[in-house]
């Protein structure tokens, strides 16, 4: 039989538009991925819209191929249930679903702290449900939420954290979580933040290869206003994540005109930016690598903390001596790799208990305040903190 490859329609997920201008294709994507800009409504959509989990690699990156370890929503796990409990009495729900339920850590929780729940999860990937114990009252689906069958059942809060981004539909994702809620039910919704790929010195590959839908909160909005969800949460202050949670509703949301609007001019121009700005850090990497090995040369005691994607980039494109460096430490990454680039990592624990050193380098974003307040525990002394982001800045 003759294989004949179909070429996909570029087609608007909200909107249905055809008229998508490609506007960003990382240079490092392994599938060919490119990213759209809808002329018609202004979402942010990558294509082919191929799905599926393909062969995990257990290698940290941060560039496009990033995205098999899937540990980012242990890392969330405390904010989310603090928004969670303040929003909606646990107590008063009988059943709840996580779509991507991941490794667990969510319903796993939940079951802890709330034993009544009656509890189910939706996850694809079947080296990380096997790998991570479900607790045993948690009624688990491994497969796709397109595929799940509830057979009439009804949840009265469905939760998804990091999930509807890789989804081949986004529309699909809201039309079926609307379905699947009992009547005023909550929807807990967290995904990546797009906008925050406008900060100038972004260095990591924010469209990665299992990404196919970008959300901006406008865009978000407009989903839930198409399938009738109140708004009852909306977190403004977090960097890299949107939250909302909605309520199912009957009538749609009354938005103000100015978040309606198709942002075509805007998205796209983030887009072109965000490209050429990445492409100059890169390129300017070199000077915070010589800042550190001007540290290295004096002979200080070096500490780095965070060995996750913005680290990787740094061992590709900052030339550092990493020989020089003491301690590289990670809190989490120990959990699923034992190095990167070679390079060992080791728990904070396990080598920073009460020791001095000189300067601590910390490669994070979202977590600098607390990696910096951590260090300050478990080391004796600290000459310098400096985090990644400082040492770009050229004096
Ligand atoms: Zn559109």
């Amino acid at each position: 039989m003759q294989m004949v490859e179909e070429k996909q329609k570029v087609c608007c997920d909200y909107c249905k538009s055809e008229d998508l201008k490609m506007a960003y294709k990382a240079p490092t994507t392994s599938r060919n991925l490119e990213v759209f800009v809808c002329r018609s409504c202004g979402f942010i959509q990558s294509w082919p819209r191929l799905s599926g989990i393909y062969d995990r690699v257990t290698s940290v990156s941060g560039e496009a191929d990033w995205g098999y370890i899937r540990y980012g929503k242990q890392l969330r796990l405390d904010a989310s249930m603090e928004i969670i409990e303040s929003n909606i009495n646990l107590n008063n729900i009988k059943s709840v679903l996580d779509i991507g339920a991941n490794r667990g850590f969510f319903l796993n929780n939940l079951s802890k702290k709330y034993p009544h729940l009656d509890l189910t999860g939706v996850e694809p990937d079947k080296i990380i449900t096997k790998e991570s114990p479900f607790n045993s009252n948690i009624d688990l689906f491994v497969g796709k939420i397109e595929d799940y069958e509830s057979n009439n059942k009804k949840f009265d809060f469905i939760h998804s954290s990091h999930t509807f981004e890789h989804m081949t539909s986004a529309d699909k994702g809201f039309k079926i979580t609307y379905d699947l809620l009992s009547d005023s039910g909550y929807f807990y919704l967290e995904l990546p933040r797009t906008e925050m790929i406008d900060r100038e010195d972004f260095i990591t590959e924010f469209f990665i290869d299992n990404h196919l839908f970008h959300f901006t909160r406008d865009s978000i909005k407009k989903y839930a206003n198409n399938y009738n969800f109140d708004l009852i949460y909306e977190e403004k202050h977090d960097w890299e994540n949107h939250v909302f949670i909605f309520k199912k509703s009957k009538d749609p949301l009354n938005f103000n005109p100015e978040e309606i609007q198709n942002n075509y001019e805007k998205n796209y121009e983030l887009l072109t930016s965000y490209s050429k700005n990445r492409k100059q850090n890169l390129a300017d990497l070199n000077h915070a690598g010589s800042e550190i090995n001007k540290m290295i040369n004096s002979n200080e005691s070096i500490a780095i903390w965070g060995m996750g994607r913005i680290f990787d980039i740094f061992y590709h494109y900052a030339d550092v001596n990493w020989d020089g460096i003491n301690y590289c430490v990670d809190k989490y990454l120990p959990d699923y790799t034992s190095e990167v680039n070679g390079i060992k990592i080791r728990r904070p624990e396990e080598v920073l208990n009460n020791i001095s050193i000189d300067t601590l380098i910390i490669f994070s974003d979202a977590y600098i305040e607390d990696i910096e307040n951590e260090a300050k525990k478990i080391l004796s002394s600290v000459d310098k903190i400096v985090s990644y982001n400082n040492l770009m800045k050229r004096k």
